[in-house]
């Protein structure tokens, strides 16, 4: 009899502390965070997006609600300003950052993206997208509430549509998808433009800001990044490139370039390993065929 309850007491401290480590491990869906005194990031998942709080209203961008409720972002403004929602901003066109927009929209947001995007949310009509009321061609400063912020194309790069949205007095940017923090391009790079990507890197490099927001945090939930992390991925497109090119021109193919590259300055990023082999495909292709 001592013996079961000791057991029992035993399976059942076990699974508490199991459940209150769980409960430690597993972050909440969502999560608001200052970076200054009037910008925000605003995390839904995987996903997240930069706003701005001015005594004239909001700047919110990403409404990052593809297939799930864009509630929880505009209750997250509305929990730090009564101030209306006055743009949203697309980082760029992909679906899982510009989707779930129209609850914005019902409160009486102006949408504005660079150009291309408005032309490929027309063309392709994905559904839960709202179509940008204004465009960016290559620059536009927008200015509320005291606060100033430009929205620079620096040209192709992880898409033909990504902006760099850039507050010049806090020294921030918040750019989407091409910039992660310690990690290498997503899976096979869809929709990137080499070597563009790697020309746009050396421009964010140069220009005058400290902190990156990226469109997804980084290892550990990480949110922000530095010039570092900018450099640091520029680095490795350029040890990249270089490694696929030397077996290009050694007549080696597809299978082989991936089994002979390894980058191990780049091992301890998380998404090494995953995509590493597929992040070579994409450069293989360019070097191989121009494409
Ligand atoms: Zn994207």
């Amino acid at each position: 009899m001592l013996r079961i309850s000791f057991a029992g007491m035993t399976a059942a401290l076990i699974a508490s502390t199991l459940a209150a480590q769980a409960q430690q491990a597993a972050p909440p869906p969502t999560a608001t965070t200052k970076v200054t005194d009037n910008v925000y990031i605003f995390r839904y998942v995987g996903h997240q997006s930069m706003f701005i709080v001015t005594p004239d209203g909001v700047i919110a961008t990403d409404p990052i609600s593809l297939r799930r409720p864009a509630k929880p972002y505009i209750d997250a403004i509305q929990a730090v300003t009564k101030a209306p929602i006055k743009y949203v901003i697309y980082s760029h066109s992909h679906f899982d950052h510009t989707a779930g927009g129209q609850p914005f929209k019902d409160l009486g947001a102006t949408f504005v993206a660079q150009r291309n995007a408005k032309a490929r949310i027309l063309e392709l009509k994905p559904p839960d997208v709202v179509v940008p009321d204004q465009v960016v061609d290559t620059k536009r400063t927008i200015t509320l509430g005291g606060e100033t912020l430009e929205l620079l194309y620096v040209g192709k790069n992880h898409s033909d549509s990504t902006l760099v949205m850039h507050l010049p007095k806090e020294k921030i940017i918040f750019t989407v998808d091409w910039i992660p923090i310690q990690g290498i391009q997503f899976r096979g790079m869809a929709d990137t433009y080499i070597p563009d990507i790697e020309v746009g890197l050396k421009k964010v490099i140069a220009m005058d800001w400290d902190t990156l927001i990226p469109g997804h945090p980084g290892p550990g939930g990480k949110q922000t990044g530095t010039k570092e992390d900018a450099t640091n991925q520029l680095s490795y497109l350029q040890d990249l490139s270089a490694a696929v090119k030397k077996e290009v021109d050694a007549g080696k193919s597809y299978d082989d370039a991936m089994k002979d590259i390894s980058l191990p300055k780049y091992q301890a990023w998380p998404s090494y390993k995953a995509f590493l082999g597929m992040n070579i495909e994409r450069y293989y292709d360019f070097w191989n065929r121009g494409i």
